[in-house]
């Protein structure tokens, strides 16, 4: 089995935790909170923990971490590998800095307003640079009161994964985030999603993967839940049969909590497989 291969399979088997900075601490800030992470977080085989800082800070942190730690992940690319993009960073320019990388988040869908086909050429773009997309996915407000859940799923992962084939796949992680769950912000009040909304959105996501590539592939694909998870909340989510891991932003900032977070599911890990 080749290098990558391996990573995928290895990473595919533990609870996977995606700390997102969002657009937070500067290239010194985001070099002192790795530190400082790094003396208080320990490395669990169960555990696979992932930092998505701003884009300026993935390569000075990328010499900096130890990669049993701590993985990294981009927030957001390019799908084009060069060219005339001004502005824009490729897939291409992060490979080798990051193993992971967030695709379709819903600040990126509603914010700047990326659709179906962006998100499914970048998605392809990670897989093609040997770098773990991370498809977030996810219904508004809106459409949760309309019922219009599984649908919206439906679309997104259909529209998400286009180009991807059955072997890529593996490469592939899903985060289902309601987008009403996610929390403006490191003040913000959490929202509570019920287990019977989480269970039942898990359940669209994997039923759709089945019928997009086989039973096999539905049920090893790593599913992550995210909207205001804080150490509290953490092990109720973990415990959603069909969650595989998190993906927090507002409370990965503080060094203390994501750490409880990480133990949380360290140990919510060794409960399950006692069980
Ligand atoms: C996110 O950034 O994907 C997220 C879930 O944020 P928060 O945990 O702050 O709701």
């Amino acid at each position: 089995m080749d290098k990558h291969k391996r990573f995928i399979k290895m990473a595919g088997d533990k609870k996977l935790i995606i700390g997102n900075w969002k657009m937070n601490l500067n290239i010194g800030e985001a070099s002192l909170f790795l530190h400082k992470l790094s003396k208080i977080v320990k490395t669990h085989r169960d555990v696979e923990v992932v930092l998505a800082p701003t884009t300026l800070a993935l390569q000075p942190l990328s010499l900096q971490v130890n990669l049993k730690q701590f993985k990294l992940a981009a927030q957001n690319f390019y799908w084009r590998d060069s060219g005339t993009y001004t502005g824009e960073v490729s897939a291409s320019q992060l490979r080798g800095i990051v193993q992971y990388a967030l695709v379709g988040h819903s600040e990126r869908r509603h914010v700047f307003n990326e659709n179906d086909k962006d998100i499914r050429s970048k998605v392809a773009a990670a897989v093609r640079n040997g770098i773990r997309p991370v498809l977030c996915i996810g219904e508004t407000a809106w459409e949760h009161a309309s019922n219009e859940t599984h649908d919206v799923l439906h679309d997104q992962l259909t529209g998400g994964l286009a180009n991807i084939t059955s072997e890529e796949l593996e490469q592939v992680v899903i985060a289902y985030e309601p987008v009403w769950a996610i929390s403006a912000g490191q003040d913000s009040k959490p929202v509570n999603v019920s287990p019977t909304d989480v269970i039942s959105a898990i359940k669209a996501v994997r039923s759709q993967i089945e019928h997009l590539y086989g039973k096999k592939a539905a049920e090893s694909i790593q599913v992550l839940y995210g909207g205001s998870v804080t150490s509290d909340s953490v092990a109720d989510y973990l415990a959603i049969s069909g969650v595989d891991g998190l993906l927090v932003g507002g409370a990965s900032l503080n060094a203390n909590t994501f750490n409880e977070i990480l133990e949380k599911a360290h140990k919510g890990s060794k409960v399950a497989k006692k069980g």
